[in-house]
């Protein structure tokens, strides 16, 4: 995926927003928490370019699996959170979603190792032929992008439809 992840997050952290139980004050840091979850594995591009030229798929580092995150968010939620522990629950959740469906979303047309390090089984529900030089084209131009435009209209719509709500 492209596009789609940061208006995927939207949309999971709208719908977690309207679900959990976070003060009204704080729904503006679980909006900003969930879209840096809904892109935080790709900060691995870094690594990626900067550090392995490029020799391993990035798809591959632990930042993609979702067993690492699933861990993590669990040691997250047993710490002493106090006072704040249910705000702190909400983050947590919301946070594990929007990384869940980046992975989820990059199953579409990537290898995502979803039990890594316990399996190898990996799943990629699509796969997309390189017929172009430059590869972005291979994606942008395959069917599986018309997935990530209607994820990015959906998007658009709803945040369009909460601003007419908080305008009228
Ligand atoms: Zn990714």
């Amino acid at each position: 995926m492209f596009i789609a992840h940061l208006p995927a997050g939207y949309l999971a952290t709208r719908a977690m927003a309207c679900r959990l139980d976070v003060p009204r004050g704080l729904r503006g840091r679980l909006m900003a928490f969930g879209l840096v979850c809904s892109v935080l594995p790709d900060a691995d591009l870094l690594w990626f370019y900067l550090v392995d030229n490029r020799q391993t798929e990035h798809h591959d580092y632990v930042t993609h699996w979702p067993l690492f995150w699933i861990a993590l968010a669990a040691l997250a939620a047993a710490l002493p959170w106090g006072r704040t522990r249910r705000t702190a629950h909400a983050f947590i959740v919301t946070g594990l979603i929007c990384l869940l469906l980046h992975m989820a979303l990059d199953s579409f047309a990537a290898a995502i190792y979803w039990l890594r390090p316990l399996s190898d089984v990996h799943v990629n529900a699509v796969t997309v032929p390189a017929r172009f030089d430059w590869w972005v084209w291979n994606f942008v131009l395959h069917w599986t992008f018309a997935i990530e435009i209607a994820i990015c209209l959906a998007a658009v719509a709803v945040a369009g439809s909460q601003g007419r709500r908080t305008a009228g």
